[in-house]
């Protein structure tokens, strides 16, 4: 089982993946295995720091190298767990690549979701759990955890954009998608998610 964790930055991604693993770990699954893109594997986390670190590089070279590090990701990790029955959970897939790269940086939602299609063999997430939650409330949040850079990167007109194209791949896929409110306490949050992926797994 593939599952993807989308959501704007701030939303609690990378807090939620591991407590959404060991709670499936807990219910008896024995290979549960969290990830992230970009920089999931070795060659990734060079290839993230080429996109996030320092400067950064122009928007398509961006998209390409998310695409790279997408391709190893899925080739050597994603693929392979998967194909021998486990469970993947990746922090950020292709829907981060269509609403930052394609909807933010407004490169075109064809040719992006196209290169992702090329560099993942048309590997699709079984479920997107999309973490949703107003921008303006998350600011606080990046900010007391000293994430400046991501409020740099991206301005508020940014992250709105970012938020509802996530809200509409939701909508187009209804059956693949779950959206689920990141507000209230981490407990909550945690626990929404579950109930989200238990009534796939169980259904
Ligand atoms: O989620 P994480 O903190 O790893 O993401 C770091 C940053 O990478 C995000 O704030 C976002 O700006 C950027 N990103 C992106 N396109 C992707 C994935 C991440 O622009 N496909």
């Amino acid at each position: 089982l593939f599952i993807a964790l989308e959501g704007g930055d701030g939303t609690g991604k990378s807090t939620q993946i591991h407590l959404l693993a060991e709670a499936l770990r807990e219910r008896g699954i024995t290979e549960v295995v969290t990830t992230r893109e970009p920089g999931g594997t070795e060659p990734g986390g060079r290839l993230r720091s080429v996109v996030l670190d320092g400067d950064g590089v122009s928007p398509r070279a961006e998209a390409l190298v998310f695409a790279a590090d997408r391709a190893h990701h899925v080739a050597t990790l994603v693929r392979p767990i998967v194909e021998r029955g486990g469970v993947v959970i990746t922090d950020r897939y292709i829907d981060s690549s269509r609403a930052y790269q394609a909807a933010g940086r407004a490169l075109g939602d064809e040719e992006i979701a196209a290169l992702s299609r090329w560099a993942t063999e048309g590997l699709v997430p079984d479920l997107t759990l999309v973490l949703d939650a107003d921008p303006a409330s998350l600011a606080g949040r990046l900010s007391a955890r000293g994430e400046q850079n991501h409020l740099d990167r991206e301005d508020a007109a940014f992250r709105e954009t970012v938020r509802r194209s996530f809200l509409e791949y939701a909508a187009q896929e209804p059956e693949r998608y779950r959206v689920i409110d990141a507000g209230g306490s981490v407990d909550d949050v945690a626990a929404r998610l579950l109930e989200a992926v238990t009534a796939v797994l169980d259904g």
